[in-house]
Parts: C-alpha cells; structure tokens; sequence
C-alpha cells in the first residue's frame, strides 16, 4: 500500500494547519502580481472555509504574507478567484 505523504500549511487567516491539497495557494509573481495553485516563489494559503477568505483583512494578511505590495489589478484577481469558491460544499470548517 502507498501511503501518500501529507504536506500541511497554514492558513494565513485562521492560522490552523491543513492539507496542502485542500487549501488555496497564492503565489506572488512577477509578472501577473498574483497567481493561483502554481508557480515558485513566495506563496500565501487560505483555506476555503468562508470565514477565512470573505474576511474583509485578507487582503491585508495576504499582502503582509506575501511581503508584497497588491496593484489594484492583483486584488481585482484575488477577489474574482476567491469569490469562485463561494459555492463550495463546505461548510463548518
Ligand atoms: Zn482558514
């Protein structure tokens, strides 16, 4: 039997750690400011309970996690991708 080896991290809102595989990864990019679930670099995980990254300082956490300034556009990105997570079926996290 394979076991398959979990990675945790952290949620950079709720600071509770969980399977990599379940969370939302941002990673800061040079050329796109921001992009999801690829990239190298400095990246940022919000898990995809509502609480989390509906809270209206995730911008300020993520920024801050990132160490990086967002442009607009970033945000506008950020908020259009998360906000694709609304009708997620899980609830009570
Ligand atoms: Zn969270």
């Amino acid at each position: 039997m394979i076991q398959k080896s979990l990675v945790m991290r952290k949620c950079i809102s709720c600071r509770k750690t969980f399977d990599r595989e379940t969370l939302i990864k941002i990673t800061r990019d040079h050329n796109h400011g921001i992009i999801f679930h690829k990239g190298m670099g400095r990246s940022a995980y919000i898990c995809k309970s509502k609480k989390c990254y509906a809270d209206s300082k995730i911008k300020k956490k993520l920024q801050k996690a990132l160490k990086t300034f967002l442009k607009p556009e970033s945000i506008e990105i950020f908020e259009k991708e998360i906000t694709s997570y609304n009708d997620y079926p899980n609830k009570g996290i």
